[in-house]
């Protein structure tokens, strides 16, 4: 099955509502390594995000994503900001026209997304950054597209390789970042943005269930 436009809504408004109860919590673990303001800028993003999504919601999926970058990249300050909204700006625009995603259709929204955050960050794998989170998630979701073609079956594969994912976070020194001003002492610690990144996956599982 592919993912609906409703659905699709559904994922943002599950986001939305996931990054308001763990404001705190992404707060903290920005607060041990960064500046203590990550809940705050997601929670603020997509605050706003919530308020532009019924100006768009009788348009094309590409364009309703395409708004989501826009809005992040506008209300969100510091490196969370122009980094998610250069994902979901790109990956907007990979699936422009489309009133439903199939499984490859969201391998490309995921593809370009990623790869727009990884050329604005210039992170590398191991930099205890998001794309930590994104590079093996990228490859699952390779790997289940040249034989799988239902969406929430992918959304189910998706997130164990996440969980693992972010937990491996954990014992990496960043290299980018705030958190690299820390140098040895960011190590222990589970990254932030990888955190939220999580989320995303959590919510789209839970938006196709
Ligand atoms: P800031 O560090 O400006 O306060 P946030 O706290 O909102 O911004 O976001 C911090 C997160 O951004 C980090 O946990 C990390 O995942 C991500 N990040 C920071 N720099 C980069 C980068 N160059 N490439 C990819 N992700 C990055
Ligand atoms: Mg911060
Ligand atoms: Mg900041």
């Amino acid at each position: 099955m592919p993912i609906s436009k409703a659905q699709v809504l559904a994922w943002l408004g599950n986001l939305d509502a996931v990054y308001a109860a763990k404001k705190g919590y992404l707060t903290e673990l920005d607060a041990a390594i960064g500046d203590a303001d990550h809940g705050i800028n997601m929670h603020r993003g997509f605050s706003k995000v919530m308020e532009k999504l019924p100006g768009v919601a009788d348009k094309d999926i590409g364009e309703i994503l395409k708004t989501v970058g826009m809005t992040l990249m506008s209300s969100v300050g510091g490196a969370s900001g122009p980094l998610y909204g250069t994902f979901w700006m790109k990956g907007g625009m990979a699936v422009a026209g489309k009133d439903a995603l199939s499984v490859a259709d969201f391998l490309r929204f995921l593809e370009t997304g990623v790869e727009g955050l990884r050329q604005r960050g210039r992170a590398e794998p191991g930099d205890k950054t998001m794309y930590d989170l994104w590079a093996p998630v990228l490859t699952e979701a390779r790997t289940f597209a040249q034989n799988g073609d239902d969406a929430a079956a992918l959304a189910e594969a998706l997130v164990p390789v996440g969980e693992k994912a972010l937990a491996a976070t954990i014992p990496l020194q960043a290299r980018k970042g705030r958190a690299s001003y820390l140098g040895p002492r960011s190590v222990g610690h589970q990254d932030p943005g990888a955190t939220s990144s999580f989320y995303m996956l959590e919510t789209l599982r839970e938006a196709l269930r």
